[in-house]
């Protein structure tokens, strides 16, 4: 099973996309966390990305659309895989499709007035994992490694601003191509990360909640 999912900044992508990947035996692939593993490698597409990444704007097609079709040219993916953040607009989405079979796009749905909460609030660990800082309770590290948690560089509200422009402006309308492909299944982003992921199983059970 190949998926794309599909969701605002802070809508929750990574964190699903990491238990789905253990529940369904899936590869996580984000796109997201490529061009930061960049960033801290100081190699020149970090460099590159991370001029863009800082405005809150997509790093430009080429470089995006050859990292992920490399990265599926890999042979651990023949499993199947999760694409977090990719594609991201029309251009990507019309490339992936010539370099990929995609048979589902989840598109998880929150309101974008919560967004910008949601992610000032974020504190990452480098295990994966993420919190809200109203659920830690003054702790600083990682529940589940132990680790120092931090913010992501590009988590603050001037550049959440514009990536959720650019996320309404570029993404969003993939809802719509995904869904004349037949392939959408959209679930409702409110509520626990447990909640939501009680919600994508049965999307996935039921084909019927397809839309
Ligand atoms: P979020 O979904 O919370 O914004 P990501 O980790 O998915 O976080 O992405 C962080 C940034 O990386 C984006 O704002 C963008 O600048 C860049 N990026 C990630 N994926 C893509 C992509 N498919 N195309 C262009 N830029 C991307
Ligand atoms: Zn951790």
């Amino acid at each position: 099973m190949n998926v794309v999912l599909l969701g605002a900044p802070g809508a929750g992508k990574g964190t699903q996309a990491s238990m789905l990947a253990d529940k369904y035996n899936l590869l996580h692939i984000s796109t997201g966390d490529i061009f930061r593993a960049n960033i801290k490698g100081g190699t020149k597409i970090g460099k590159l990305a991370k001029s863009y990444i800082d405005k809150g704007q997509l790093v430009p097609d080429e470089v995006t659309c050859d990292i992920v079709k490399d990265r599926l040219a890999q042979k651990d993916t023949s499993c199947g895989y999760m694409l977090d953040g990719f594609p991201r607009n029309l251009f990507q989405a019309k490339e992936l499709d010539k370099f990929a079979s995609i048979d589902y796009c989840l598109n998880i749905d929150v309101p974008l007035g919560l967004l910008m909460d949601r992610i000032c609030g974020r504190r990452v660990c480098t295990c994966g994992e993420s919190y809200h800082v109203s659920t830690l309770g003054g702790a600083t590290t990682c529940l589940k490694c132990g680790k120092e948690l931090y913010q992501r560089a590009d988590d603050n509200p001037e550049t959440v601003g514009a990536r959720l422009k650019t996320y309404t402006q570029q993404t969003a309308p993939l809802i719509d191509y995904y869904k004349a492909q037949g392939k959408l299944i959209s679930v409702d982003g409110n509520g626990s990360p447990k909640e939501v992921f009680a919600r994508i199983c049965e999307a996935l059970k039921a084909p019927a909640n397809r839309i």
